[in-house]
């Protein structure tokens, strides 16, 4: 039932939405024009070949295509060049764009605007002022490398990613991705580790692919991340200070019908959905990112769009490209897109999966072919990918908390916080086989599916089953990290996965190697490596319910972790193990780590410190005022029973119900109230452990009785739009 209150009704006939219209105001006469608006607004390679000289073009095009470091007089040739496409775009300013610890993305803009001796103007932009920034960005989380007194930070361009330009109601800008590192040098932003591991993956992987014969010029990471959002109607949206502040509802009781009847996943997207996806798609489409699938998700309101991969520095750009332009266009359309990873209690959570590979110009080493038994370099890099995963599945878990994650790992709807890999049928097989027997000599195959009748196409089936329940599974030919949040950056989690790569296909070579110098031939010596190998870390192995409770026991009794909450993970984080293998690959140095983990601390304790003080102001500014003044009525309507001799039991039972949790809202309010005004001591990881162990606790007290309340006040004089409003966006 719709809310009947005239001020609901007057936000539902608020909501209205525009017809598809691209950003500068223009219907778009067709949707066949892919391959024509695919990269226009990128200062991608066509446009730069196009507009360079042929010389700086292929200089250019090494550093892009080979990771060759970039002679620095190119850069003259390139800025001119990049800012007469800016200009004839339309672009006024210029940015640099970086993404900082905070996870998001930064930008300050300059005008290209120079004053000349003449008392006019011209637009300028020089080689020096594409590749170098220095933005006084002293606020940005720099866990401690820096006070803000030493405010000096650089940006430095970064030629692997195409610059675009974002068109805004307000004109347009030249957006130029950078790296953002310290006075002294120091990485301050997601990017540059995440540059140093594909160098670390790329060098040990062609050092492996060396040993079998085959000489590349480059090994890439390569990620595919998809993501899962939410909808709701932007008027509801304002109305709810909590999903304004926090992202995520902290109050709110769950509605007659959720998910249950598990009707809305892959249903038809509504109209006003589908027009908005088509725009963030031809929007995507103009920056570049090639952006593929789109879906309604399980809870409802909940949504799901996924590009193709691409090379993991793009793939992290361009992932954050798109969590802009979701929530940019849900505006235009009257409606709010909600990243965070539980916006509602009770209702599926939100993920992204991170689909992750790695690549020569024209082989996925990770695709096994139909008989893996026999591709000897597929089992060991997928030897490599295990036993990485088995020695760092701390550091896996580790990348992937926050408090708004917390929400989502271990609860039965997103893989457990038990880190393990899925495997499949065909691949267990083989690896049982090399297990027992020291080497593989058949793989299972899929077949033909018939359907039972004749109208119907007999299909391909595949050698094994897919699960969705796993943290860490192989999907073909890739493998998909699917614990992390849905607001995550996904370039802490891909240099993890990159590095603990790197490091497993060195230990791998280093002990090949050994073995081949004392005369044991390639074959043999590969066989019993893999074979030695998966004997020792086939723990990691699961391919059952990842949901289910026998698993905890059973990963327990494999001696695997279960780090919880965010707070257990972390602390892994400064092991050596993992301090000191970032350090030996170059992608962190020792203060670079522990930086970051500080940071993650801190931005894990103000999350929840700032819910707990935006909890307490909604319970005492709005949700106990409009119980009282309920309890008010009731009290109002016994008396005028009495005065007229009417019985009057259910008013006083009501009465005596909502007195009686009025009294548990002061209590646990006032509770909450002072948990959150004691910081539990002076450091962030004092103040984080407070934190989880207090405020947490509090806030759920102060929600379970507000949602008691919200069942019980009319509907007419509660203040904040429910689930039952929000959820079923049309
Ligand atoms: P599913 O996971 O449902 O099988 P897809 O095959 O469409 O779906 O893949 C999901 C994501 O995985 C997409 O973003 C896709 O581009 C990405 N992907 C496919 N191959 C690779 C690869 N070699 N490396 C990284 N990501 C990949
Ligand atoms: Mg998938």
């Amino acid at each position: 039932m719709p809310r009947t209150s005239a001020r609901f009704d007057a936000l539902a006939a608020a909501t209205g939405w525009e017809p598809l219209a691209s950003t500068n105001g223009e219907k778009p006469k067709t949707f066949n024009d892919v391959e024509e608006i695919f990269g226009e607004n990128t200062f991608g390679m066509a446009e730069m070949r196009a507009r360079l000289p042929k010389q700086v073009y292929k200089a250019i095009a090494r550093t892009i295509r080979h990771a060759e470091p970039l002679d620095p007089s190119v850069a003259d040739a390139v800025a001119l060049a990049m800012k007469e496409w800016a200009v004839e775009k339309g672009a006024s300013h210029y940015t640099h764009w970086f993404q900082p610890l905070t996870g998001s993305t930064a930008e300050k803009h300059d005008s290209f605007i120079t004053p000349n001796a003449g008392g006019g103007a011209v637009a300028e932009f020089a080689g020096k002022e594409l590749i170098q920034g220095e933005p006084d960005a002293s606020s940005f989380p720099s866990g401690g490398l820096r006070a803000t007194f030493e405010a000096r930070g650089y940006t430095a361009w970064d030629p692997t990613s195409p610059a675009f330009i974002v068109e805004t109601p307000a004109g347009c800008y030249l957006s130029i991705p950078t790296a953002f590192a310290s006075w002294t040098g120091e990485a301050l932003d997601t990017k540059i580790p995440l540059l140093r591991s594909m160098n670390a993956l790329d060098q040990q992987a062609r050092r492996a692919l060396k040993l079998f014969g085959v000489e590349v010029d480059r090994v890439t990471a390569t990620c595919g991340p998809e993501q899962e959002f939410f909808l709701v109607d932007q008027e509801f949206f304002y109305r709810r200070p909590d999903l304004v502040t926090t992202g995520r509802t902290l109050v709110g009781a769950k509605p007659p019908r959720g998910q249950e009847m598990e009707d809305h996943y892959f249903g038809a997207i509504p109209d006003r959905v589908l027009a908005f996806m088509t725009e963030v798609e031809r929007e995507l489409y103009r920056l570049g990112v090639p952006v593929k699938t789109r879906h309604n998700e399980v809870a409802p309101g909940q949504f799901e769009m996924a590009p193709i991969y691409e090379n993991a520095n793009l793939a992290a750009d361009h992932q954050q490209l798109m969590m802009l332009t979701l929530r940019r266009v849900a505006r235009k359309y009257g409606m709010a897109c909600l990243l965070h990873e539980k916006p509602f209690a009770g209702v599926n959570g939100s993920g992204k999966h991170l689909n992750w590979s790695l690549g020569t110009d024209n082989a996925n080493l990770l695709e096994p072919g139909d008989t893996p038994h026999d591709n000897m370099q597929f089992l060991f890099f997928c030897t490599a990918v295990l036993r990485a995963v088995e020695r760092h599945q701390d550091l896996i878990r580790a990348s992937v908390a926050y408090a708004g994650n917390d929400h989502r790992l271990g609860a039965n709807e997103a893989p457990p916080a038990i880190i393990s890999v899925f495997l499949g049928d065909q691949l267990t097989d083989v690896f049982e086989q090399i297990e027992q027997h020291g080497s593989a000599s058949s793989s299972k195959e899929g077949g033909l599916l018939g359907l039972g009748t004749p109208v119907l196409p007999h299909l391909p089936q595949h050698a094994g089953d897919r699960n969705r329940t796993s943290p860490f599974a192989f999907t073909g030919n890739k493998f998909e990290f699917r614990a992390l949040g849905s607001s995550q950056s996904v370039s802490f989690p891909a240099t993890v996965l990159n590095t603990i790569m790197a490091e497993s296909l060195d230990e791998l070579c280093t002990a090949l190697d050994a073995e081949l110098k004392n005369g044991t031939g390639f074959e043999d010596a590969l066989s019993k490596l893999i074979a030695q190998e998966i004997r020792r870390v086939k723990r990691i192995i699961f391919n059952g319910d990842g949901y289910s409770d026998e698993w905890h026991q059973e990963a327990e009794g494999r001696g695997l972790l279960n780090l919880r909450t965010t707070l257990d993970a972390l602390e892994t984080l400064h092991d050596e193990k993992n301090a000191g293998m970032f350090e030996k690959y170059g992608v962190l140095t020792h203060r670079e780590l522990e930086s970051r983990i500080e940071v993650v601390y801190d931005q894990y304790f103000k999350t929840v410190n700032i819910e707990g003080e935006t909890l307490a102001d909604i319970a005492s500014t709005m949700l106990l005022p409009a119980a009282v003044s309920y309890l008010n009525d009731l009290l109002a309507s016994a008396a005028r029973a009495a005065e007229v001799g009417l019985p009057s039991n259910g008013v006083l039972e009501t009465i005596r119900k909502v007195n009686g949790l009025v009294d548990e809202l002061r209590s646990s309010l006032d509770a909450l109230i002072a948990q959150n005004e004691e910081l539990g001591g002076d450091d962030v990881v004092s103040k984080s452990h407070h934190m989880r162990d207090h405020v947490i606790p509090a806030m759920a007290a102060v929600r379970a009785v507000v949602d008691k309340l919200e069942k019980i006040v009319p509907d007419s004089s509660w203040p904040l739009p429910t689930y039952r409003d929000m959820l079923f966006i049309k």
